[in-house]
């Protein structure tokens, strides 16, 4: 009997294929692209990592771990928590599969069928479907031309449904940073109306101006989600985490029990010798990357400068079409990202300046041209 097609679950039609994993796969098929469009740092893990996840292999370290993360590396992560965050003592750490895994959790664990998330618009993608997948429904800020995500602007999208807010700092896509009375203000907002903030601080080692600032430091009403992926180079480990309240937390351990189980073991291990590491050197290359595309596009692009983690998020010039644009870069094997597979609007594009700086140098000349040509 011919095998009847499966029926899909209500709650996966309401996810999209990701408009970023779309151009990797083209990239993959391309002789020699320029490829701009997928978010991960251009430098390898470094060697006393790979080390650590050798030996953590070859002494037997393969299998489960407890649910919460082997205790050295919660113990290193809270020691480092403790220097920047009051009140520490109060919460706990739990490692996850990636700052993805850990974003599944505190959404499963927070979020009801029918409960609001507000998410800064242009937002990253997984935000929006995660929302989805839980029953809740994401409500995206319009943070357009400056990508300020404000308090005032966080305000007026608060409904009577709203649990939590996700805050974003460095930006993917758009490389804006809080600064502290923005995040001073946020925690307010969230304190005063009950709302639980969910912090993304993926790229806090990328920033170009100023210090990283969390609204961790201004509320305990916030999970802090960080990892190894874009800080130590090594996004196919899967390794993240995240802190919050005790008592959040804890009950996140039953959900990871019950879902990734654990993250990956040696990967552990290898991000405790890691986070002994100096990865500072990589911030100056970036600060100069950043400057090569925000230098190079500024005079033919509306850009507002990027102040941290590695993308900029350029508007097309007046009446040039997204579409167009993107078939034009890809005609000259360029791949940046349209800015509607990350943001209601199809008036900008992501470029992610991971790559090198050759590379980067013919994109902007391509990007450039383009610009003129098309609004021809
Ligand atoms: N948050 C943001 C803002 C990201 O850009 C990414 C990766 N692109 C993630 C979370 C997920 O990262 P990972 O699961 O690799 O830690």
């Amino acid at each position: 009997m011919p095998r009847q097609p499966f029926e899909i679950a209500d709650r996966i039609h309401l996810l999209q294929p990701s408009g970023i994993r779309k151009f990797f796969e083209l990239g993959q098929s391309m002789k020699n692209p320029i490829d701009l469009s997928i978010g991960q740092a251009d430098f390898d893990v470094p060697d006393e990592i790979k080390q650590a996840a050798t030996a953590a292999i070859l002494s037997g370290r393969n299998r489960y771990t407890v649910t919460q993360g082997i205790e050295p590396l919660r113990a290193a992560l809270k020691r480092r928590y403790a220097l920047r965050f009051k009140g520490v003592e109060h919460d706990e750490v739990i490692v996850t599969s990636g700052v993805a895994g850990a974003l599944m959790l505190s959404f499963l664990a927070l979020l009801n069928p029918g409960d609001e998330v507000i998410i800064p618009d242009p937002y990253f993608v997984m935000y929006r479907h995660l929302a989805s997948l839980v029953g809740a429904r994401a409500v995206p800020v319009n943070t357009y031309p400056d990508f300020r995500f404000t308090a005032e602007r966080v305000e007026a999208a608060i409904t009577p449904r709203t649990r939590a807010m996700v805050v974003n700092s460095p930006s993917n896509p758009t490389g804006a940073t809080l600064d502290e009375a923005q995040a001073r203000d946020l925690a307010r907002l969230a304190d005063e109306r009950g709302l639980v903030v969910i912090s993304d601080e993926i790229y806090e080692d990328f920033i170009y101006e100023g210090r990283h600032v969390s609204v961790r430091e201004f509320t305990s009403n916030c999970l802090v989600l960080s990892g190894a992926s874009k800080s130590m180079g090594m996004p196919g480990w899967r390794m993240g985490w995240m802190l919050g309240p005790r008592d959040f937390i804890e009950r996140c351990y039953i959900v990871q029990q019950f879902t990734f189980v654990c993250a990956p073991s040696p990967a552990q291990h290898a991000v405790l010798a890691g986070l002994n590491l100096d990865f500072s050197g990589h911030l100056a290359d970036y600060r100069r990357k950043r400057e090569l595309v925000y230098e190079g596009l500024r005079d033919r692009f509306a850009l507002t400068q990027p102040r941290g983690a590695f993308y900029a998020f350029p508007a097309l010039p007046e009446g040039v079409k997204l579409d167009a644009f993107i078939a034009a870069c890809i005609e000259r094997e360029l791949l940046v990202v349209p800015g509607s597979a990350c943001s209601s609007r199809d008036t900008h594009l992501r470029i992610s300046y991971a790559a090198q700086d050759d590379k980067l140098a013919r994109a902007v000349e391509i990007l450039r041209e383009l610009a003129v040509k098309l609004k021809r």
